[in-house]
């Protein structure tokens, strides 16, 4: 699939399908693409979701740092892209967790 480059959503797009496996908000933290080093926001990535699920960009080089997929009672999360994922713990203590 080669979406059109242009047809795209910011990162908190991906939020609510994100919120429902991970505990932290995805779209807060911080990635590191894993093609061109970047770090950058999450929310700041560019989402396509014209897919069966949807794929999140990195918005510097367009090198795919997330592709999520939800079937049936499974979710397929590929994180190949994103060196690593950089969390803000802070919002754990101020929810009470
Ligand atoms: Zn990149």
């Amino acid at each position: 699939m080669n979406p059109n480059i242009d047809d795209y959503l910011d990162g908190n797009a991906a939020a609510g399908e994100l919120s429902n496996i991970f505990a932290m908000d995805v779209t807060a933290a911080e990635g590191q693409c894993a093609h061109c080093g970047a770090i950058k926001r999450f929310a700041e990535a560019h989402v396509y979701m014209q897919g069966p699920g949807l794929v999140a960009r990195c918005s510097v080089c367009q090198h795919a740092l997330l592709r999520f997929v939800s079937a049936r009672q499974r979710v397929f999360l590929d994180l190949r892209g994103l060196t690593c994922l950089i969390l803000d713990t802070s919002q754990l203590v101020e929810s009470g967790r």
